[in-house]
C-alpha cells in the first residue's frame, strides 16, 4: 500500500491518499484541542496510544457485528481504513452526567442518567458544532431517516459493548462521541476514533479522570491516563 499525498489535515489527525481510490490512511499526531480549538497543546505519546487503542475497539465491535471503517493497522500511528463520506453528525451517547449536558441541564457531574441517552450535535467549526435534534438533521439534508435509525441503533450497542468490556477493566464509560461515515454503496459504517480523546472514562474505584477532561481542564497528567487507559485494555 503505498502513501501518497494528504488530503486532509485535521485538529488531531492527518489523512492520506493511498493508490487504492476506496483506501486511505490516517495518521494520529500528539496534538490536542479544546474549546473547538481555542486551547491547542500536545500530549505526548497519545497518537500511539489513540491509534493502538482504537484499534482494538473497532476490531472488538467489527467481531461482535458493528460494521466499521477499519482495515489494517500499519504502524504505531497509521491506519490504513475505507474511504467513507463522513455524516456530519457528532453523536454522543452518555450513561453519567458530565461535561456541557452537566452544565446544560444543571445536573451535578457524576450522576448517573435514568436512562442511556444520545444527542447530535451538527459537525461544523464555524458555528461551533451547535447541538441538534433528530428533526434538524433530517431538515438540513445531513442523513436520511433510515441513516439515523441505523446510527442510533450502531450507537446504542457500541454503548452496551463498551460499558461492559471497559467495567470488567475498572473503568466507567461516562460518556463517548462516535462519527459515522457512509461507504460508496450507501452503507453505514462506524468512522473516525473511539480514544481517550473522545470518550470520558473514569476509574470505577477512584472515579479518577482516565481521559481528554485532565488536558480540557488542566488538571495534569494526561500522558500517564493515557497510558494506563492503554495498559489496561491492551496489557501494556
Ligand atoms: N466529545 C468529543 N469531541 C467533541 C465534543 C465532545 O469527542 O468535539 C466527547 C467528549 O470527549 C465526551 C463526550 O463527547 O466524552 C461528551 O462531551 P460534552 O458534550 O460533555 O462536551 P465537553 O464538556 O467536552 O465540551
Amino acid at each position: 500500500m503505498k502513501k501518497m499525498e494528504m488530503l486532509y489535515q485535521g485538529k488531531a489527525k492527518k489523512v492520506f491518499a493511498t493508490d487504492d481510490p476506496g483506501l486511505v490512511i490516517v495518521d494520529y499526531t500528539d496534538n490536542a484541542t479544546a474549546l473547538n480549538g481555542l486551547k491547542k497543546g500536545t500530549i505526548e505519546g497519545k497518537g500511539v496510544i489513540n491509534n493502538r487503542m482504537s484499534n482494538h475497539m473497532m476490531r472488538l465491535l467489527e467481531q461482535k457485528g458493528i460494521p466499521t471503517q477499519y482495515v489494517e493497522e500499519l504502524s504505531d500511528r497509521e491506519t490504513l481504513v475505507k474511504k467513507v463520506k463522513i455524516v456530519p453528525l457528532e453523536v454522543i451517547v452518555r450513561n453519567i452526567a458530565a461535561g456541557s449536558f452537566s452544565k446544560r441541564y444543571g445536573v451535578e457531574e457524576g450522576k448517573e442518567l435514568a436512562i442511556s441517552t444520545i444527542e447530535f450535535s451538527y459537525k461544523n467549526d464555524d458555528l461551533g458544532d451547535p447541538l441538534i435534534n433528530d428533526y434538524h438533521a433530517l431538515a438540513l439534508g445531513l442523513c436520511t431517516a433510515e441513516e439515523l435509525e441505523t446510527i442510533k441503533k450502531y450507537a446504542f450497542a457500541v454503548n452496551d459493548m463498551m460499558k461492559e468490556y471497559l467495567l470488567k477493566l475498572g473503568i466507567i464509560l461516562v460518556d463517548f462521541k462516535l462519527e459515522f461515515g457512509k461507504l460508496p454503496d450507501g452503507t453505514i459504517v462506524l468512522a473516525d476514533e473511539i480514544s481517550p480523546d473522545t470518550c470520558r472514562f473514569w476509574d470505577s474505584e477512584t472515579h479518577a479522570h482516565l481521559d481528554k477532561d485532565l488536558f480540557r481542564r488542566d488538571l495534569g497528567g494526561a500522558e500517564d491516563a493515557y497510558q494506563e487507559v492503554m495498559r489496561r485494555l491492551m496489557g501494556e
